[in-house]
């Protein structure tokens, strides 16, 4: 890449939450392989992001890149409407085989964010059918559930700016974000303020929508499990539906398979995305219960009111299928749980960094929470000249490295993160 193109860039190209009058600077990447990450200049780095956290397996990957190879020369693209395709069946088996038994039926989609949308959609339909329209969810502070507006009701109210949208943005029910942490105690009095929302608002609520045990890009925060057993009995009691947004957990990411098997429960409804096709192309799946689904194809709609054009793209669904091959297959499991290991011991140092309030870590999640918001630019130029890609943002510097990682490659990472605590200007003060 040129010098031109990269003007280009900044000029007339949108990148994530950036300005277009004050871009943050962009990496030109030319190549993925493993867990490096090529930059034009032919500087290799490690990769500590998986590319916000999909490319579980690694880039360019000999399984995945055949997958698609093999299906492109059969087509990479056919409507979903009146027309079904292998690649479609074979992913969806496996997704009904590998999630909870009661998940059944599966809605494919073309991002996290409209799984979150379809998911929302499912309890609203679910309830009109029944003859009970509802309108409201109840959420965790702190949540993340995508960009698209249903999504963005429910992310937290201050990170997602929620008083830009008003008047416009559906008025969710906001309860505290768990205080009781993944590795501590469970405190009884948590529940209080949540309880008493869904009790005070429970013939309107249609669903509770959280994401389990991590709260991701609303903060990295990791919860007790007990939350999750306590969700799934209130919801029960109250029949509400419970929905289970594992677009950043699911997929072994925190150690299970799904986020919510540390609390043994299963959600009416379970949004996954992200790492479903590797980290290759989009594609989400929202999968329910037969009962849901039924209910909501018998209402007045006599269907389920979503079908987006590139729905169940073949392409998208051959690399998924290939990827949740190579999950079946169990290595995940000693990776994920080595990376844990690795995490645990070399970041428990930066603990006693003064820059540091809090250092978490759950499978391949190691998160370092610092005083200060990071200065972005600054840290993001420091990383690279490090040789490692890791994106920081506000007061989070986190690792989610692809499963392949090498012990050796994780050690950059961390080494970074350390070497990044102690020089003061990359933090803002
Ligand atoms: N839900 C969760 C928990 C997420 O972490 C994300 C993305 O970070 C989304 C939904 C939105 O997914 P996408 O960015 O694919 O729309």
């Amino acid at each position: 890449m040129t010098q031109d193109d990269l003007n280009f860039d900044q000029r007339h190209i949108w990148h994530p939450y950036t300005s277009m009058t004050a871009p943050l600077p962009v990496y030109p990447v030319v190549a993925a392989r493993g867990c490096e990450l090529e930059l034009a200049s032919g500087v290799q780095l490690v990769d500590g992001m998986s590319s916000w956290w999909a490319a579980i397996h690694g880039y360019n990957h000999p399984r995945l890149n055949a997958a698609m190879t093999e299906q492109i020369s059969q087509m990479s693209h056919v409507m979903f409407g009146g027309i079904t395709h292998p690649s479609a069946v074979a992913l969806c088996r496996r997704l009904v085989s590998m999630t909870p038994e009661s998940l059944e039926c599966v809605f494919l989609a073309d991002s996290g964010s409209v799984a979150v949308e379809v998911a929302m959609k499912m309890a609203l339909q679910y309830w009109q059918a029944k003859g009970e329209p509802r309108q409201r969810f109840l959420t965790f502070r702190n949540g993340y559930h995508g960009d698209t507006f249903g999504a963005m009701s429910v992310c937290d109210p201050d990170n997602s700016m929620h008083s830009l949208w008003k008047g416009y943005l559906p008025e969710n029910l906001f309860a505290p974000a768990p205080q009781s942490r993944f590795d501590g105690e469970w405190d009884e009095m948590d529940m209080v303020p949540f309880a008493r929302l869904m009790a005070a608002h429970r013939s309107e609520i249609a669903a509770v929508i959280v994401e389990p045990i991590v709260q991701g890009a609303g903060g990295m925060r990791m919860y007790h499990p007990e939350w999750l057993r306590r969700l799934r009995k209130m919801c029960d009691r109250e029949g509400i539906l419970l929905i289970a947004d594992e677009i950043a957990t699911g997929f072994g990411r925190t150690g299970k398979l799904f986020a919510c098997e540390h609390a043994g429960i299963t959600p009416d409804i379970l949004c996954l995305g992200k790492a479903l096709t590797g980290g290759t192309m989009t594609l989400s799946a929202t999968l329910t219960t037969r009962a849901v689904a039924e209910t909501i194809s018998n209402g007045e709609a006599g269907c389920f009111m979503h079908g987006p054009t590139f729905m169940g793209n073949p392409l998208a669904c051959a690399v998924a299928a290939e990827s949740l091959a190579l999950l079946e297959e169990g290595h995940w499991q000693e990776q994920v749980a080595a990376i844990e290991a690795q995490l645990k011991r070399e970041l428990a140092e930066a603990r006693i960094s003064p820059q540091v309030a809090d250092v978490r870590i759950l499978g391949a999640i190691g998160v370092v929470e610092t005083h200060a918001p990071v200065n972005m630019a600054r840290l993001q130029k420091f990383f690279v000249e490090h040789g490692v890609w890791i994106r920081p943002f506000g007061k989070l510097i986190y690792l989610m490295p692809p499963y392949i990682i090498r012990p050796e490659q994780l050690t950059r990472l961390t080494d970074a993160v350390k070497a990044a605590l102690s020089d003061n200007t990359l933090f803002t003060s």
